[in-house]
C-alpha cells in the first residue's frame, strides 16, 4: 500500500472523505493481504459509523469490481441486463426472468449466490436439477449466454475477491448493516459480470434483510445512483417481503414450482414480480417501447412455451437432465411428506415469511453456517395462503422433511407461522416503488 493504512483508517474515522486513490489503495491491500484483518474490521466500522459519499460509495465499488476479473461478452450482439434481489424467502424469480427475458432477445449473464440463513439462493436451487453445472469457466459461461441468451454462473474467487474477504469480516464485526457496505458489495459483482444495465429487486418486510420501507428506500437509492455513476443503466423496484413468493419454500420444491410456472401453472404473486423485473429489463435493454408492450411481448412468450424452451436450452448446454421439465419426478422427493392441517375455520390472515425460512433451514434446507451441506429435497409447499378461507381439517401445507421427527416438529412450525383468524385480509401492494 502507498498510503499509510491506519492514517486512511482515522481519516474516515473523524468523518473524513477517501479519495479516489486512497480507496483503491485499501481495496489493493484488502486483495493482497497487506491491510491486516485488525485493520480492515477498524475501517470497515469507520465507514459503518460515518457513512461515505456518493462519490466514495462509487470508487468503492469500482476498486472492488477490478479486484478481480471484470468479464466481456462483446461476441454477444444484444444487450446484456440482469437483476439481484436482495433476498427473501420463497423467491425463484431469477430462475423463472431468465428464460424470459432472454427469449424476449436480451442478454443475461447472472452469477448468483448460494443461500445463508433463512433467505435461500439461487445456485442452491439450481443445484438441485440433476447434472445442472454452475461451476463453468468464464470461457463456457460466454459461450452458453450467446448460445441461449442466460448463463447462470457460482461466484468463483475470480469475480470480485475483494468483496469475499470484506464480506466475510463484515459478518463477524458488526459491519454488514451498512448502505454503502451492501451497495459496493452487491454491485462489485454484479458489475463484474460486464452487463449494459441492472434492475434491482430491493425487498423490503419481515424476511428481508432491510425491514422498514425508509432503510429499503435508502438502499435503493443509493444501489440506483452508484450503479449509474459507474456507467451502467439502472432501475429498482421495491417490493414485498412480509410474505413467502409463490406456494414452494425450499430448493428442489421451489425448482418443481418454476418448472410448473413455465407451463402456465404460476402462483399470481410469483407471476407478477417476475413480470414486473422483466419490464424493467426490457425496457433497459431498450428492446421494447413502453412497459405495456413490454408485458404484452413477455405475456405471449411465456403463454406460447417459448420461455420453457428457453430454459429447457439452457438446462441441457449447463450439463442438466432435460427429461425433468417432462417427468418432474426426477427431481427426487424427501423420504417423510406430512400434511399439516388447519386446527380452526376461518381466513388465513398471516403467513410469516421468516418463521417458515427458519423452518426450512431448520430441515436441513438452508444454511447457518457457509460450509454446511443442505439437504435439497426438504422445504414447505403451502396449499393455503393469505385471504383463503379453510375449514378445521383443511390441509394448509406439506412439509417435506428427511425424517419423521424433522417433519412432525416442522408441522408444528407451519401451524405455529400461520395464523387462521375471523377476518380476510389482503396482501398488500407487491411492487411499492419504483425507481427508472
Ligand atoms: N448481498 C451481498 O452480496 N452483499 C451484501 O452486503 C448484502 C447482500
Amino acid at each position: 500500500m502507498q498510503h499509510h493504512p491506519a492514517r486512511l483508517i482515522a481519516k474516515k474515522r473523524d468523518g473524513g472523505t477517501l479519495s479516489f486513490a486512497e480507496i483503491q489503495d485499501l481495496v489493493s491491500g484488502v486483495v493482497d493481504g497487506s491491510l491486516g484483518d485488525a485493520q480492515l474490521g477498524a475501517f470497515l466500522m469507520a465507514v459503518c459509523c460515518n457513512g461515505m459519499t456518493p462519490e466514495e460509495t462509487a470508487a468503492l465499488t469500482l476498486a472492488m469490481r477490478d479486484s478481480g476479473r471484470v468479464l466481456n461478452h462483446d461476441h454477444v450482439k444484444k444487450k446484456k441486463v440482469d437483476k439481484h434481489s436482495t433476498g427473501g424467502v420463497g423467491d425463484k424469480v431469477s430462475l423463472l426472468l431468465a428464460p424470459l427475458v432472454a427469449a424476449a432477445g436480451v442478454a443475461v449473464p447472472m452469477v448468483s449466490g448460494r443461500g445463508l440463513g433463512h433467505t435461500g439462493g439461487t445456485i442452491d436451487k439450481l443445484a438441485s436439477l440433476p447434472g445442472y453445472r454452475t461451476d463453468l469457466s468464464l470461457t463456457r459461461f460466454g459461450e452458453v449466454l450467446e448460445q441461449c441468451g442466460y448463463a447462470m454462473l457460482s461466484p468463483s474467487g475470480e469475480i470480485a475477491p475483494a468483496d469475499a474477504r470484506m464480506y466475510a469480516t463484515r459478518d463477524i464485526s458488526g459491519t454488514v448493516e451498512s448502505i454503502p457496505l451492501i451497495t459496493s458489495s452487491i454491485l462489485s459483482k454484479k458489475l463484474a459480470e460486464g452487463i449494459d444495465g441492472l434492475v434491482m429487486d430491493v425487498k423490503f418486510g419481515r424476511a428481508s434483510f432491510m425491514k422498514e420501507e425508509h432503510d429499503a428506500t435508502a438502499l435503493m437509492e443509493g444501489l440506483v445512483s452508484t450503479g449509474r455513476a459507474a456507467g451502467i443503466e439502472m432501475s429498482a423496484l421495491l417490493t414485498d417481503m412480509d410474505h413467502p413468493l409463490g406456494l414452494a419454500i425450499g430448493n428442489s420444491l421451489e425448482v418443481l414450482e418454476v418448472i410448473q410456472a413455465l407451463e402456465g401453472n404460476c402462483p399470481g404473486d410469483l407471476r407478477d414480480v417476475t413480470m414486473a423485473l422483466a419490464v424493467e429489463m426490457l425496457l433497459l435493454a431498450g428492446v421494447a417501447p413502453d412497459a405495456e408492450a413490454a408485458e404484452a411481448t413477455l405475456t405471449r412468450l411465456w403463454d406460447d412455451g417459448v420461455v420453457r424452451q428457453v430454459f429447457r436450452d439452457n438446462l441441457e448446454l449447463q450439463g442438466g437432465d432435460v427429461r425433468v421439465i417432462d417427468e418432474p419426478s426426477l427431481l427426487g422427493r424427501a423420504p417423510h411428506v406430512v400434511p399439516v392441517e388447519a386446527l380452526r375455520s376461518g381466513f388465513v390472515c398471516d403467513v410469516d415469511p421468516l418463521a417458515l425460512g427458519h423452518c426450512v433451514v431448520d430441515l436441513g434446507g438452508g444454511r447457518r453456517q457457509p460450509t454446511d451441506e443442505i439437504d435439497p429435497l426438504v422445504g414447505i409447499v403451502l396449499r393455503k395462503t393469505l385471504g383463503d378461507e379453510v375449514h378445521t381439517g383443511d390441509v394448509i401445507a406439506f412439509v417435506h422433511a428427511s425424517t419423521d421427527l424433522a417433519a412432525r416438529d416442522a408441522a408444528q412450525a407451519v401451524l405455529e407461522a400461520m395464523t387462521i383468524g375471523g377476518e380476510r385480509v389482503k396482501r398488500r401492494t407487491l411492487v411499492k416503488k419504483r425507481l427508472a
